[in-house]
């Protein structure tokens, strides 16, 4: 039988990040993915990497997503260096624009709920974001500036990871799906592959949208896919240095010169097609947002899954059974969240104490939030 230290299942930014840091800590690992590496929501992203919060659900996750993007030079500097591929990390700020006739109270609301925050902030006249952006629409009424927010190539990162981990002796195993986790009582002994029994002192389940799809793993990580369409412009006459932002859309730049916009929010599945209202949505936003896209070239339109959870948090850390742990549920800021998330796990499957509160996000919650809903009769 196969034996290894640590058993790492799924491919994405997440999984190949853990199985990077898992190595770098002397671990024999082996990493599985039921597809080639890196070819789902990792690959369908957008790559911003912004810790501020998109709603107030959300603030909760603004200490780690601001551990993250400090982590992110330092991370990307190794990542690139193990693996001789650049990740396109642009750490250059970015800029939301408000339209309304009420910018400027929006505008005093959000600076205030971001310093509140501890999150660098600055507003700044439409006039003065023209100037630094000059594809901003004139019906821009105000901006917010986050000089210390960045973006990164998600598709390079994810691609520089898998290298990494294949020069760190990580063991890739691409189109091997796991079935499920091999559990004898409160243990999980390893996983199940085509039937057969692999061994591991560490399982970390990292399978994005599909995690809840493993046997043995739904009741930790209630994930479901939440549908996202993005469209990648081509545009010579458009310069642009930032991420822009405004409430319908964003627009990232990338170092080869296409422009990606998006995203689509949509509960409809694993469906992942293109759609006519998709690709309209993001193009009529986009073209407001900087009407010389107009003038773009569109080169690709496609759909990822965010993988989603119940309270939109994501799920980290060990299980009630022993050698189990998932890193999933990332939603809409998984590439974010990807070097705190293989730190937090790493520092777990050595044993030591993590620098991050992770406990808020731990796969126990939804035990608890099922016990508290039985005792209180609350159907479910
Ligand atoms: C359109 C869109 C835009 C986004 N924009 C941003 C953004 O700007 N910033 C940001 O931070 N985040 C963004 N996100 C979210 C981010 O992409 C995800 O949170 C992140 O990629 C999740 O990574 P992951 O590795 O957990 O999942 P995935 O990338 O989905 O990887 C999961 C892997 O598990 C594999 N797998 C599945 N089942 C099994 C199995 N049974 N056995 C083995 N392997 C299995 C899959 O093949 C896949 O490779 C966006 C997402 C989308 C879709």
């Amino acid at each position: 039988m196969k034996c290894y230290d640590a058993i790492v299942v799924g491919a994405g930014l997440i999984g190949s990040a853990i199985a990077v840091e898992l190595a770098r800590n002397d671990l024999r690992v082996a990493l599985f993915d039921s597809q080639e590496p890196g070819g789902e929501a990792s690959w369908a992203s957008a790559g911003i990497l912004s810790p501020a919060p998109e709603n107030p659900g959300m603030i909760s996750m603004v200490a780690i997503g601001k551990a993250s993007l400090a982590m992110y030079p330092e991370f990307v500097a190794q990542v690139e260096e193990l693996s001789g591929v650049a990740t396109g990390f642009r750490a250059k700020g970015t800029i939301e624009a408000l339209f309304s006739r009420h910018a400027r109270e929006e505008l005093n609301t959000i600076v205030a709920l971001h310093r509140g925050l501890g999150l660098n902030a600055e507003a700044i006249s439409a006039k003065e974001a023209r100037e630094v952006e000059p594809v901003l629409s004139e019906e821009v009424e105000a901006a917010v500036l986050r000089p210390e927010e960045a973006s990164v190539d998600n598709r390079l990162l994810a691609k520089a990871l898998i290298e990494a981990g294949r020069r760190s002796r990580v063991e890739i195993h691409a189109g091997a799906a796991v079935e499920a986790i091999w559990r004898e009582r409160l243990q999980c002994r390893g996983v199940v592959v085509r039937g057969e029994k692999i061994a591991t002192k560490h399982t970390v389940v990292a399978a994005g949208s599909f995690s809840s799809q493993i046997a043995g793993v739904e009741e930790y990580a209630p994930v479901r896919p939440a549908k996202g369409q993005m469209v990648s412009l081509r545009c010579e006459a458009a310069r642009i240095e930032r991420v822009l932002w405004s409430e319908r859309i964003y627009a990232v730049p990338r170092n080869d010169g296409r422009i990606l916009c998006g995203a689509t929010l949509e509960h409809v599945g694993f469906d992942k097609s293109v759609t006519a209202g998709g690709v309209h949505a993001n193009l009529d936003a986009a073209i407001e947002l900087a009407p010389i896209l107009a003038k773009a070239r569109v080169e690709e339109a496609w759909a990822g899954l965010r993988p989603d959870t119940p309270d939109h948090l994501p799920i980290l850390g060990p299980t009630d059974i022993e050698g189990l742990l998932i890193a999933t549920g990332h939603f809409r800021s998984g590439v974010l969240l990807t070097p705190i998330t293989a730190k937090l796990i790493g520092d777990l499957v050595a044993g030591k104490t993590p620098s991050v509160d992770w406990e808020k996000f731990s796969p126990m919650r939804f035990q608890a939030a099922k016990a508290t809903a039985k005792v209180s009769g609350t159907p479910r």
